[in-house]
């Protein structure tokens, strides 16, 4: 093992030495478009509470500052995919050695803002406290950067905001400052060897000791950045059961089991967790992936979280869902920067002649970018990555608003107002959470083969970092819940199979907002038709599924989830790039017509009409196919595909 990662190593090092300097990219004017025009972050947000101590040049500043370290970031990326996280002979695990120069940067200058992704925290006047959609951005830059460094510690701010929200006093005391400081580091573990999407299958137990402590035995397989040199600690979120409970996934418990235990007088002694491998893998190689044991060796001691048993889905459902969106994340942030380096690629390659000029022996070579089916997949590209970042920022808009209104001070009168507003911002974080895991991860995917694609053979070599974003990327279809998993929840859970009236009335709602606007744009008038009746398809599906879901026809709506997951995913792209483009027309109005600006708003219009017409059409395709409800994938039979 050792000395297959070393051979690796030197073979692949010579091709780190000859990367170009430039490996991440970021669109700073995109970035401007999207908090400050799309969605007015300086006057819907900065006024309010907790968020008054930042102001436009705050974010600007700070954004500056994240594209440095971001640079930073970026030096190591290939380091870290060139130097694989390993198992040393000796049991250690070995990290790529640039991550930790880059941890002790990361922590001095970012903590503070990390902190900031607890939202129980108490509001800090003093640095300012930055909205979610703020944070963002800036955790675009840093992932888009190196994303395999930035799974480390990845867990802990969610961790510290589970242990605030569901912790007992005793688990707050020993681990809230630990892990908020990022001393220790927090990581989830739910995944085992007979127990992937299957939670129910989970082996894992805890026995009760003495109190809140429980010695947990199990394996866990598949942790990322289980087990690192980076902290002094790390704490083990484990799902398992307490000895004796059912085997259903409804009695689950959360136990919180350190890596070293701490003692009585605050010595730290080893709480017999064993990393048994490190996996050898695709992608994301600088992230440690442990199979990790716990208890074989001698009794690994964990607190059953806020003492309370059998209630893990619900108290990891918020740590859950961020890691899902912040999933999602990760992917656009990768693809951004692929489709920003095709563009930069297809403005200087020259290859051919226009299509119509084929037989014209004089016709001028042109660049690619010229190229009708190159502008396709640029086209596709970017309108897909501003799609996909405006679903994420819907999210964190209302994640933003969600904060403001928990904390702010109020008069009595006004709580019960403010209890529905919160319900109603919350209810739409988190149906929009599966689609931003599913559909942006997959659409990551497509978007870096369709950079490669733009690159031809440049594209598929090792000197650019694409072929890295697309062996990185494919992880995010599959962790913190396949993207089955997910469209199962959209489908089943959040929309109650086309029943949960509420959430899509709420949706609706917002999604008006954008189609009232169709009489102020007449120049978009197409556009917004066709968006309206992608609206009345996902109605009209849903209506469907209500009916065969009403007829118990499960198995028939269990073959469209992922498709459905992905009608919503088409049509939100769709809605936000048209209110993208209702901004842009409105900036083309009123700028001058030598304003160097007016390219910019102009591609954003034909950004979104490219869209509309020629891939928000498949809501409607989609649609058809399953109100027909041709039954082929139930009727088909495990003999049936042949190859015995
Ligand atoms: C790099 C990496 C990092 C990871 N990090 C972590 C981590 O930090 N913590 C952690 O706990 N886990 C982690 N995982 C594990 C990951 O979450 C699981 O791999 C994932 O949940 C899927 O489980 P599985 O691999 O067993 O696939 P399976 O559950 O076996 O699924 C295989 C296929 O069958 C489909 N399928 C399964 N059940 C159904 C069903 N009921 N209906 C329809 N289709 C179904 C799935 O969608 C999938 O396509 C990581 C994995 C990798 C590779």
């Amino acid at each position: 093992m050792v000395a297959r990662a070393i051979t690796r190593e030197e073979a692949l090092h010579e091709v780190a030495s000859a990367a170009p300097a430039t490996v991440y990219l970021s669109d700073e004017r995109e970035m401007r478009f999207f908090l400050w025009e799309l969605f007015e972050v300086d006057r819907r947000l900065l006024g309010l509470f907790p968020y008054e101590g930042v102001d436009r040049d705050k974010v600007e500043q700070l954004l500056k500052k994240a594209r440095t370290h971001a640079a930073t970031l970026a030096e190591a990326f290939y380091e870290g995919d060139r130097r694989p996280a390993h198992r040393a002979a000796d049991g250690s695990v070995v990290i790529p050695e640039v991550f930790r120069g880059l941890w002790r940067e990361h922590l001095r200058d970012w903590l503070w803002l990390r902190q900031q992704g607890d939202d129980l925290l108490i509001h800090d006047r003093k640095s300012g406290r930055f909205p979610h959609i703020v944070n963002q951005v800036v955790a675009e830059l840093f992932t888009g950067a190196n994303p395999s460094f930035m799974t480390y510690a990845g867990f802990t701010p969610a961790a510290v905001g589970l242990i605030r929200a569901r912790g007992s006093e005793l688990q707050k005391q020993v681990m809230l400052e630990k892990l908020s400081s990022m001393e220790w580091d927090a990581c989830f573990c739910a995944t085992e060897p007979d127990a992937g999407s299957d939670l129910s299958a989970i082996a894992s137990t805890g026995r009760k000791l003495d109190g809140e402590v429980y010695a947990v035995r199990g394996e866990k397989r598949y942790i990322s950045a289980g087990m690192h040199p980076l902290t002094g600690n790390t704490v083990y979120i484990v799902l398992g059961r307490v000895q004796g409970a059912s085997t259903s996934a409804l009695s689950l418990s959360c136990f919180l089991v350190p890596r070293f235990w701490r003692e009585a007088d605050g010595s730290l002694s080893p709480n017999h967790v064993e990393c048994a491998r490190v996996e050898d893998k695709m992608g994301l190689n600088g992230c440690a992936n442990t199979h990790l044991v716990f208890g074989r060796s001698g009794t690994s001691r964990g607190y059953l979280l806020g003492n309370k048993a059998n209630v893990a889905l619900l108290q990891l459902a918020a740590l859950m869902r961020k890691a899902r969106i912040r999933t999602g994340g990760m992917g656009l942030a990768m693809a951004s920067s692929a489709y920003l380096h095709s563009l930069r690629y297809a403005r200087e390659r020259v290859q051919g002649v226009p299509f119509d000029q084929s037989s014209n022996p004089k016709a001028a070579k042109v660049k690619i970018v010229q190229h009708r089916d190159v502008q396709r997949m640029l086209l596709e590209m970017k309108a897909k990555v501003e799609g996909c970042r405006a679903l994420l920022g819907r999210i964190s808009f209302h994640s933003s608003l969600i904060q403001h209104f928990i904390n702010k001070p109020q008069p009595e009168s006004r709580q019960v107002v403010d209890e529905e507003v919160v319900r109603r911002h919350t209810r739409l974080a988190s149906f929009y959470a599966p689609i931003a895991k599913a559909y942006v991860s997959d659409e990551a995917w497509n978007i870096v083969t369709s950079a490669i694609q733009v690159h031809g053979a440049v594209g598929y070599l090792r000197d650019r970092p694409l072929e890295q974003y697309a062996r990185d990327i494919k992880i995010l279809s599959i962790w913190e819940g396949t993207n089955y998993i997910q469209a199962q929840d959209l489908v089943r859970d959040k929309l109650g199979f086309g029943r949960q009236s509420l959430v899509m009335r709420d949706f609706e709602e917002e999604v008006a907002q954008c189609l009232g606007k169709s009489a102020e744009f007449p120049e978009l008038a197409p556009e917004f038709q066709r968006l309206s009746a992608a609206l009345a398809d996902l109605r009209s599906t849903l209506d469907c599924v209500a009916e065969q879901a009403d007829q118990a026809r499960l198995l028939e709506i269990s073959q469209f989830c992922t498709r459905l997951l992905a009608m919503f995913g088409e049509f939100i792209v769709g809605w936000n790039l048209m209110e993208a483009a209702c901004v842009a027309a409105k900036r083309l109005r009123e700028l001058a017509p030598s304003d160097a600006d007016r390219p910019f708003y102009r591609g954003k219009i034909k950004t979104a009409k490219f869209y509309v017409h020629n891939i928000l059409p498949g809501v409607g395709a989609k649609a058809a196919i399953l109100k027909a409800g041709h039954a082929s994938y139930v009727e088909m039979q495990s003999d049936e595909f042949g190859f015995h």
